[in-house]
Order: structure tokens, then sequence, then C-alpha cells
């Protein structure tokens, strides 16, 4: 190992100690702080804190010791100066766009975003005079095009969910720099362990952390990462007013996860590599979709871009929906659920659960078909998992 680390601190280092600060009492682990709000030693302390003169916390709505250190270890690790935690990744979402734009504003959004945050911005940002023009994720002309003088800011997912289709983010910076636009990405599927926006070029880093930073499937929070001004005075801001708040039992979980996740992160990875590649070689099997395949058309930016594939793999089944439907019932170890980012691995169809809400039509153009099967690799013993997706293969083979 070479002495002269690049990054300095490693970036496990800073999973496992980033934001820690010990109390008197000398504890190891970092404690939980559930306290509603906090005492001042004199009346004119309690003063100064609230004209802000002075620094300290004031109430749990917007500072808690324990919530602060999930915020600044997570800002560590996707380099950002600040952090915000939420009470979940949709409030990250709105915090965001609470905290940047105002009525008039127009935002350009990738079309195969998270189908919450869509109706997010169609049903309700709209009706406050926020509008939004849906593009193809990693069609940058048409980014280019739906581009307006109103336009403030460019939201995606990379990879994307269910089909793991990549946007290029340096390429996506640049142009957005260019129209006066920040650029916003969801990095619920890659973590900072395996992909890190803002070094790309991105403003601002959005955090689902129901997914991977938790890893267990055990809390809902969410985080925005990005500048002091942006994240740490005008999202803040709204947070600190609307109180969308992370609570600090949940906030110890995720900055318990993060301590993990770099291992988790490539184990999912390692798993959904070796099943992505056997599946291309099922008969059955139409097409597969995975970053780390050879076949997959953005291979090579995934190589660039991403430190490793990420733990999401799609496959689409010859026979449409019976088919997909009688795999699914047929696996017992796979949990049918639409959840991710998980140890425990989970199947879903989403024609029929995650993108029901879509036209037949919008299914179509976005490639969600009805032979499609998601899953999220978890961290089960791969030939298990091998011989669970064995299991609704020999369904499809006896049902012939
Ligand atoms: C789950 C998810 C969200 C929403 O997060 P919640 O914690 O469920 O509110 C946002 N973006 C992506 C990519 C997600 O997977």
């Amino acid at each position: 190992m070479s002495a002269d680390n690049p990054e300095h601190p490693g970036f496990a280092t800073l999973a496992v100690r980033a934001g820690q600060q010990r109390t008197p009492e000398g504890e190891h682990a970092e404690p939980i702080f559930p306290t509603s709000s906090y005492v001042f030693s004199s009346a004119a302390e309690a003063a100064a804190r609230f004209s802000g003169e002075q620094a300290g916390n004031i109430y749990s709505r917007f500072t808690n010791p324990t919530v602060r250190t999930f915020e600044q270890r997570l800002a560590a690790l996707e380099g950002g100066e600040s952090c915000v935690a939420t009470s979940s990744g949709m409030s990250a979402i709105l915090s965001t766009c609470l905290g940047l734009l105002k009525s008039g504003d127009h935002i350009v959004s990738s079309r195969s975003i998270f189908g919450t945050t869509t109706v997010l911005l169609t049903n309700y940002l709209a009706r406050f005079g926020v509008d939004t023009t849906f593009v193809s994720l990693s069609d940058l002309s048409s980014w280019e095009q739906a581009v307006r003088s109103e336009t403030r800011l460019f939201f995606l997912e990379t990879p994307s969910n269910p089909l793991t289709e990549l946007a290029d983010i340096r390429a996506l910076a640049t142009l957005a720099r260019a129209n006066d636009c920040l650029l916003v990405v969801d990095n619920c599927f890659c973590t900072p362990a395996l992909q890190k926006p803002l070094d790309l070029g991105a403003d601002i880093v959005i955090h689902s952390a129901t997914k991977y930073l938790d890893g267990q499937g055990r809390c809902i929070g969410g985080a925005v990462v990005g500048d002091a001004e942006r994240v740490g005075t005008d999202i803040f801001g709204v947070l600190r007013t609307a109180g969308p708040t992370m609570s600090p039992f949940n906030a110890w979980v995720f900055l318990k996860g993060l301590e993990t996740l770099e291992l988790r992160m490539h184990a999912h990875s390692a798993s959904a590599q070796l099943l992505s590649r056997w599946l291309e070689e099922q008969p059955e099997v139409r097409r597969v979709y995975h970053p780390g395949l050879d076949s997959h058309p953005q291979h090579d930016l995934a190589a660039v871009q991403q430190k490793n594939s990420g733990g999401i793999v799609s496959f689409e089944l010859e026979g449409g929906k019976d088919a997909a439907w009688a795999f699914i019932d047929a696996t017992r170890i796979f949990s049918i659920t639409a959840n991710l980012g998980d140890t425990k691995s989970t199947i879903t169809h989403p024609a029929t659960t995650t993108h029901g809400r879509l036209t037949p039509e919008q299914r179509d153009e976005t490639g969600i078909s009805d032979g499609l099967i998601r899953l999220a690799i978890g961290l089960e013993t791969v030939a298990d998992l091998q011989a669970d997706l064995w299991r609704g293969f020999n369904q499809l083979r006896s049902d012939q």
C-alpha cells in the first residue's frame, strides 16, 4: 500500500470516522441524542443563540448532534461542503426545489426517474408555477433542446431504474453550466461508494437514505449534499422552517450504515454481475440490463463514471406478463417487494407495480415491457440466489 494515498483520508476511513465528536463520556460508538430542545446557561446565551450571534443547538427541527454526525459523514463521502438530512428521499427533493426555485422557473428532468418524483414535479410543483420538461436521460441533444431562458435546474438519476440507462454526468454538467442551470443528481443507485457526481461537475446530490445508505431496509430518510450557500443556507432554511427533519434515531441507523457502505456496494455489484451474465445465457431471456455487462450500450461510460456496476439487474422474459408473474411467484428467497438497496434480494414486476401508472404507450416509450423483471441483488450467498432464479426458469419450462 502506498503511503501517499491520493484520497486524504480514504473513503472507508471517512465512512467510519468522519463527523464524530466524542462527548466527555468517552463513548467509542456514536451516541443517539433523543432531545427536542437544548438548554442555555443563561438568558443572555439563549438570546445570543436565537439571534445567530452564537453558534449552537436550539431545537432539533433544525440541528441535532446525531443528525449532524450523519450529515458531516455523508458530506465527506460525496465530497460536498454541506449536507442537510431530511425525513425521506422525497422530502430531500421537495426541500431542494423549495430552496432553489421560485414560481416561473423551469426544470428539465430525465424521464426515467423515480415515479413519485415525477408525480411531485407534475402534480404538485406545477401548481406553484414550476414547470418541468421530461427528456431522454442519455440523449444530450434532447436536454439542450428543452432548455428555456427560465430553466434553472436539471434533474436526473443514473443509472436509471429499472433499465440501468446511464447519463453522462460530466457532459450534462457542462451543458447545465453553459445555460446557468444547476445539475441535481439523485445518487440513490450508486451511492458515493460507486459514483461521486460532485466530482464530475454536478452541483447538488440527492439521496433516498432509505435504500443503500441504510442498506438493511429499516428506516426512511433522505439527504441533500452540495455547497455551503445552496445547501447549507438555502435548503437548510427550508428544513428549519418547514420541518421535514430526520429523526436522531434514523440518523444513527444511517450513519452506522455508511460505515459498511463501500463493502456492501462492491458485494452487491459482484453478485449482480455474476447473475446478470448467467441470465444472459438463458433461452427464455430476451435481454438483460446491467451496466457491468459488455452488452450494455453504455458499458464504457459506466467503466469511467462508476467504480462498480451496482446491484440492479433487469431482464426481459419471452412470454410477457404471464411468464414474468409465474417466474416471480416461483422464487422463494427473493422478496416480492418494490424496495431496493437491502441486504435481502428483491424481485419486482415494474409494468404492474412501480410503473403501473404509466399508460401502455408511455411504458413502450420507456422500455418497461410486460415481460420485464427487476432484481435488486442483496447480500445472500450468490449460489442460493441463482438456485432461486432456477426455480423461476423451471416453472416456465414446466408450463410449456
Ligand atoms: C426511493 C427513491 C426515492 C424516494 O425516497 P423515499 O426515501 O422513499 O422518500 C427517490 N429517488 C430514488 C431513486 C428512489 O429509489
